[in-house]
């Protein structure tokens, strides 16, 4: 070959390889620890792998939640903070970013995602009241409680099935929605609260068309529309690749076009806005947001920080930037599907399609023999960890929780054991090991016993479970 660009080699080999669109400028040792270590570091931790100290812990796929690693622009941005009380200059940096980005007209900074659940759920709900989303998410179903309302899944009904190879299982079904208003009347909805990317269904995407569809429900019955959109990057990156009249449509337009079919919306920064801390909610209408500006300073700080150091809003206001380039997020979301498309091959079952931030093992199907109440996907986790170190979390019956009224278990149809990648953080060689770790955990199967729960936290139980082996 004369002219041998990375490009005319791909085609000669039949194959082109997506590579990050990064370098690494500083690295950080990990942690090697042995299986004796690891058998102790787990029975301290109560079997719980949110309770494990990060120093015993190889590779943390813990969450993807403030664990990104941050641009050498972002690390800039944090030497500019502007630490003034009111009016910090990083604040209308993250103004810009946001109504440039997501098109909504005022923002309330808040100190991660929960603050702003916190702030719309006080605001917008009247005790008594319904919300309906698409499959409940922890803090923000837990804080709609709180604020008196009962919550109501109006999720489709292939994303509570693991192999449904739906290409967006985070549509709403709109037969669900009506079903609702028509029982419970329009006025006592206070409003629909819909995820780009549904985290507890496995990543998956809502199309442009279910919400299009969702708005035009909404404006039928005068319903609000909020957008949880904490990984909306990732979901405009399916609706580029799967939705007809997208493909050649950047991210960026994409997000904007999203969310311009909504009320308002809300962030944790913690995840595509490339930051360790932070988060935000804006809305569009002037008299919600002076409710929110009047409890922002009750909760989280003054209306121009919400709980953020100034560097903080700075580092953020840099990330969305970052977080909207589609080199960045195919690359993103490619590690990802690396990872599950090795596990696959190795008949490893996992939720299908892949989704955008983690790789969800099934673990009904990985441990048929166990009872959900023996908590199977809390199992997968600690026999992951003693195998190799590598840190991964419950998404099934304990983060479910308990039925309030009756005092039961939910019995959530997916019982889930999420390996969730930061983001720009792990290499391709460390999804091998995992991959690798995975398997080796699937092949002994059959040994596992299963737990049982020997202290039980009041709210949100995942955290700070303990269990011991059966
Ligand atoms: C993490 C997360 C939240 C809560 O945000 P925090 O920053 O952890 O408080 C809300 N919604 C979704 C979809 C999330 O993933």
């Amino acid at each position: 070959m004369t002219n041998s660009t990375p490009q005319t080699m791909g085609q000669q080999f039949g194959r082109r390889s997506w590579a990050e669109p990064w370098k690494i400028k500083m690295v950080e040792p990990l942690s090697m620890t042995t299986r004796q270590q690891r058998v102790k570091a787990l029975a301290e931790a109560g079997y719980n792998t949110f309770l494990l100290h990060s120093a015993d812990v190889y590779i943390d796929l813990l969450t993807d939640s403030g664990t990104n690693a941050m641009s050498d622009r972002q690390w800039a941005g944090m030497m500019l903070g502007d630490e003034a009380y009111a009016g910090s200059r990083n604040y209308y940096h993250l103004e810009e970013a946001v109504q440039g980005y997501y098109g909504y007209r005022y923002l309330v900074p808040t100190h991660q995602g929960r603050g702003a659940e916190h702030l719309l759920s006080r605001a917008a709900i009247k005790p008594g009241q319904w919300v309906a989303g698409n499959m409940y998410f922890t803090t923000t179903r837990l804080h709609q409680e709180l604020a008196g309302a009962t919550f109501v899944d109006v999720i489709i009904d292939e994303a509570h099935d693991a192999a449904n190879p739906h290409p967006f299982k985070g549509n709403m079904d709109l037969d669900k929605l009506e079903a609702l208003v028509q029982r419970v009347g329009a006025a006592q909805v206070a409003y629909v609260s819909l995820a780009g990317t549904v985290n507890m269904a496995g990543g998956q995407p809502v199309s442009m068309a279910n919400l299009k569809a969702v708005r035009q429900f909404c404006d039928r019955h005068g319903i609000k529309l909020y957008l949880d959109a904490t990984r909306m990057s990732e979901n405009a990156l399916f609706i580029q690749e799967r939705e007809e009249g997208y493909a050649d449509r950047s991210i960026a337009e994409i997000v904007r076009e999203f969310c311009g079919y909504t009320d308002g919306g809300w962030v944790s920064g913690k995840k595509d806005s490339l930051v360790n801390i932070g988060g935000w909610l804006a809305v569009n209408e002037w008299e919600l947001f002076e409710e929110l500006r009047n409890q922002v300073v009750i909760f989280e700080g003054l209306h121009t920080y919400g709980g953020m150091a100034g560097r903080d809003m700075e580092a953020m206001a840099i990330g969305i930037v970052e977080s909207m380039q589609d080199d960045h997020v195919r690359s993103r979301v490619g590690q990802v599907r690396y990872l599950g498309e090795l596990l696959t091959d190795w008949g490893v079952p996992i939720v299908q399609p892949i989704g955008g931030h983690a790789i969800f093992l099934d673990a009904k199907r990985f441990y048929p023999h166990l009872p959900q109440d023996a908590f199977p996907s809390q199992t997968l986790a600690a026999e992951l960890y003693l195998d190799s170190g590598i840190r991964s979390m419950e998404r099934g019956i304990v983060s479910a929780g308990r039925n309030a009224q009756t005092g039961d278990h939910y019995y959530p149809k997916l019982e889930l054991t999420r390996l969730t990648i930061p983001r720009r953080v792990y290499t391709q060689a460390h999804m091998d090991v995992t991959a690798e770790a995975v398997k080796a955990v699937y092949d002994a199967r059959e040994q596992a016993r299963g737990l049982r729960m020997v202290y039980e936290p009041r709210y949100l139980r995942f955290f700070q479970a303990h269990f011991e082996p059966l």
